[in-house]
């Protein structure tokens, strides 16, 4: 059997090792905040529980720790996580006069927030493309309450209908970091004919606009598709992309997931990793499904 990896390595904006920009850049930061800092650090993260295979080696190894708890943070100094913090966390890491060593927010989710902050100055109503469960959607929302405006997000085609605004009142739209761009153009066309006043800032990361078409192209190229990763964001948009072009797509967080009995029967299956699995973790997953089909 051959397996297809989509080898990322010539892939423009996307580093060598696999990862995203963002999470390669915020794993930089880590690693020399532990070597200025030593140990005593709390990385404030949305999801500790899920953070990334290469902060998790920092984190046995150095002592390093990953929460979403603040009260739990005390004696450690701060750091803020690749997916940015709500500004309640920002407002309660002040008042518990918390040492903020680095913000490894990624630079696109910044980016994403002051997208958000125009559009509110702006007067505008917002819409969030994104799912109801991406991670940032805490964050987004929080900026907008503490404006007190209200929120819509937009999954699909038909939530545009269930917008409560008039026709003529202003409405800005950011899109989720990871949104798929074909789901992106359906939705804008129904927004269009539905609002006379639209804005509109296209948030989408250059993973996502890098990483979904590969998603798209090896769907379209084997038998089944095999996701490695485990984020809310960047792999259930690959599920979404995979599972329009091949209905035997398999998703797994870590090697002990492949399962023998997928891959009966043929001769091409695909693997891809989403932009927190290394290409490393990624070509040991193909050895198994080799080993699997041998
Ligand atoms: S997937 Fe995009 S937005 Fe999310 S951390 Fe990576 S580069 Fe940043």
């Amino acid at each position: 059997m051959e397996v297809v990896k989509v080898d990322f390595r010539d892939t423009k904006g996307i580093p060598p090792s696999g990862l995203c920009v963002g999470v390669h850049r915020a794993g930089a930061m880590h690693r020399k905040m532990v070597q200025k800092h030593g140990n005593g650090l709390a990385v404030w993260s949305l999801r500790p529980e899920n953070d990334f295979i290469a902060f998790k080696a920092l984190e046995d190894e150095e002592g390093i720790r990953s929460t979403n708890d603040m009260h739990s943070i005390k004696e450690e100094k701060l750091i803020y996580g690749v997916r940015g913090a709500p500004p309640e966390v920002r407002r309660q890491a002040r008042e518990q006069g918390l040492e903020l060593l680095a913000d490894a927010t990624c630079p696109f989710v910044v980016q994403q927030e002051e997208a958000e902050l125009e559009l509110l100055d702006q007067g505008c109503h917002l819409v969030i493309l994104s799912s109801r469960t991406h991670h940032g959607i805490p964050r987004l929302m929080g900026i907008a309450t503490e404006k007190e405006r209200e929120v819509f997000i937009v999954e699909k085609e038909e939530d545009v209908d269930d917008i409560r605004l008039t026709r003529f009142e202003p409405v800005g739209v950011i899109v989720q970091t990871t949104f798929w761009m074909e789901s992106y153009k359906k939705i804008m066309a129904r927004i269009l004919e539905r609002f006379a006043n639209v804005r509109i800032r296209n948030t989408a990361c250059i993973d996502s606009l890098q990483r979904l078409p590969k998603v798209e192209e090896l769907a379209r190229d084997v038998e089944a598709v095999v996701i490695f990763g485990w984020t809310e964001g960047m792999t259930n948009r690959m599920e979404e992309v995979a599972k329009a072009f091949n209905d035997k797509v398999y998703r797994i967080e870590k090697i002990e997931d492949l399962d023998r009995s997928w891959f009966t029967g043929m001769s091409r299956v695909g693997i891809v990793g989403a932009n927190e699995t290394t290409d490393e973790r990624v070509d040991e997953a193909v050895e198994r499904i080799k080993s699997m089909a041998a």
